[in-house]
């Protein structure tokens, strides 16, 4: 049985015995005290009989009287026993206590109802006082009530035992009833389940317990999502450790950095990285203290910043994140080197400017050199002023160029005042300049664009022969401007092909000076470009010529 059929049987067993016993003692009750009155009535009407009797016969009476249910006893005013049917007269001790003969004596009639000794008998008199003032009592047995339920035992066992059997079999049915709906509950979808009305609020809180949970469910996953999808997609490597510098959290940047797989997780950072300046500020790190470095992993360098995880005043771990520093160190080479060339740069024909002054000053120079030394001065200057424009161009590229406007323009329109500008140049040294192609629409930086066309003009004037030609070409593609300067000039060799676009990298450096070159034109296209998103591209054979590509994208 379980425990709900236990409880449903008890239950039910005692309504069953309660309701049994309660009309058991009910009807018991009023039935015997009906039956008891009819019989005492009875007695009384065959005292007075009896009486009756008496008073005429007297004691002849009794002769022969034949009494089997009652006992007949004739007692005189004192209270002696004259005759009685069931004992011994001379034995009797005296009546006058009795309550039915003392009531009779002075009433004239008098009852009394008494148990015998062992409860299992009750006993019903009744007395009348003749008119002698003798008085007759009548007295009958009845079985006590007590008797009367012993004797019924038996029926009452089996009433019993049938009202504990039926207790059984309606416990078993109606656990069975209640509990078939229970079981029978779709808890994924509490509200679509037809039991009784008493579970109504009990699914509906569960529905909404559940839509709740789901609800948050939900959310952590999507929380989970983005901080993975954040972590993972991050460029930079982080690893999570745990207080004694085991991984508990490593993203897809770090371990291909550290060459690591994913069943990492749980092994110690040493057993990935023996680095010493990694170890050291992991171990500053697990002390609560904040640290970074920089160290060479695959050729690259990266800063390791180790931030330890506190809570509750308590280091719980570190974090370590790897940034690649390697551009930016790049960079700051690239800067240290630029400023140092720039000194240079500006140096050497500051240099010269002061010895032709120094010269002229203390009228040291004949006449006739007078006008070329002041046309060296001129020129140093010149070279000079064109240094400067170049370094002020490229640390304007260098700052990211966001004051300038971007337009629609034809590039080819911007060729041509280029192409006009060099024109007087180019006639000089005896180049021809050719410009062909179709207007092309871009929109770009015009100032920018302009000074690639220029750039590349120029160069391809200055490194060309006598008599050699540049042709400048605009071609409108699909989804590109294409600018193409091509000369019949010099060339320049493949393993130089690479570093043109250097700063202050020229492939012969006198030759490059003697033409007046600063060594940063190409290096202005190339950030020009980069900033339009163009491409560069550099053809060359050395003594044939040379073909720069340029590239923009609409
Ligand atoms: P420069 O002011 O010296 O011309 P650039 O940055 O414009 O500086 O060019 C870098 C170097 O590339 C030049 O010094 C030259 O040696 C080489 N170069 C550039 N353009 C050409 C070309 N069209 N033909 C041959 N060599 C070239």
């Amino acid at each position: 049985m379980t425990s709900m059929t236990k409880r449903i049987f008890h239950s039910i067993c005692l309504v069953a015995l309660t309701v049994f016993l309660a009309s058991l003692v009910l009807i018991m009750g009023v039935l015997y005290e009906y039956f008891s009155n009819v019989e005492q009535a009875q007695l009384k009407m065959q005292t007075i009989l009896a009486a009756q009797g008496v008073t005429n016969e007297g004691i002849e009476y009794f002769h022969d009287l034949n009494v089997k249910n009652y006992r007949i006893s004739w007692i005189d005013a004192e209270g002696n026993v004259i005759f009685d049917s069931a004992s011994d007269t001379a034995e009797m001790e005296n009546h006058l206590e009795r309550e039915e003969v003392r009531e009779a004596l002075s009433s004239g009639y008098g009852e009394s109802r008494r148990y015998s000794a062992t409860l299992m008998e009750r006993f019903f008199y009744t007395a009348q006082r003749l008119d002698d003032g003798t008085i007759l009592r009548l007295s009958i047995s009845q079985n006590s009530i007590l008797t009367l339920l012993l004797g019924m035992a038996q029926p009452i066992c089996i009433v019993f035992a049938i009202a504990l059997v039926l207790s059984v079999v309606l416990a078993v049915q109606i656990s069975k009833k209640i509990v078939k709906p229970l079981n029978g509950i779709d808890l994924d979808h509490p509200l679509s389940n037809e039991g009784y009305d008493e579970l109504s609020p009990f699914l509906r809180r569960i529905d909404s317990q559940q839509k709740q949970l789901w609800g948050q469910k939900a959310e952590l996953l999507q929380k989970e999502n983005e901080l993975n999808t954040i972590i993972g997609s991050m460029n930079e490597g982080m690893i999570l450790l745990n207080q004694k510098g085991k991984i508990i959290s490593i993203n897809p940047a770090a371990a291909k950095l550290l060459d690591a797989g994913t069943d990492c997780i749980g092994s110690d950072m040493l057993s990935l990285c023996r680095n010493l300046k990694l170890q050291e500020i992991l171990a500053k790190a697990l002390h609560g203290e904040q640290g970074e470095n920089i160290i060479r992993l695959h050729e690259e360098s990266y800063q390791i910043n180790a931030d330890p995880i506190i809570s509750e005043n308590v280091v719980k771990g570190a974090a370590l994140f790897f940034f690649n520093v390697t551009e930016k160190e790049k960079a700051e080479q690239i800067r240290r080197e630029f400023t140092a060339n720039v000194s240079h740069e500006l140096k050497t024909p500051l240099h010269s400017i002061s010895g032709y002054a120094e010269l002229l000053k203390n009228d040291m120079v004949r006449d006739d050199d007078k006008i070329p030394f002041a046309g060296k001065i001129y020129d140093e200057a010149g070279r000079m002023i064109r240094l400067v424009e170049d370094i002020i161009s490229l640390s304007h590229l260098d700052e990211g160029a966001d004051d300038m406007q971007r337009e629609n323009i034809d590039l080819y329109t911007l060729a041509d005042k280029a192409v006009q500008s060099l024109e007087p140049y180019a006639n000089a040294v005896c180049v021809t300049l050719e410009l062909s192609g179709v207007p092309s629409v871009l929109n770009g930086i015009p100032q920018l664009l302009y000074s690639v066309v220029y750039n590349l003009c120029d160069n391809a004037i200055k490194y060309n022969h006598e008599n050699g030609k540049v042709i400048v070409n605009i071609q409108n593609e699909n989804n590109a401007v294409a600018l193409s300067v091509q000369d019949t000039g010099i060339g320049i060799a493949p393993g130089h092909q690479e570093r043109i676009f250097e700063r202050f990298y020229r492939v012969d450096k006198s030759h490059s000076k003697a033409v007046g070159g600063t060594g940063l034109g190409l290096s202005i296209v190339k950030h020009a470009a980069k900033i339009h998103n163009a491409k560069v591209e550099v053809k060359s054979l050395v003594g044939k010529g040379t073909t720069v590509i340029v590239t923009f994208p609409k």
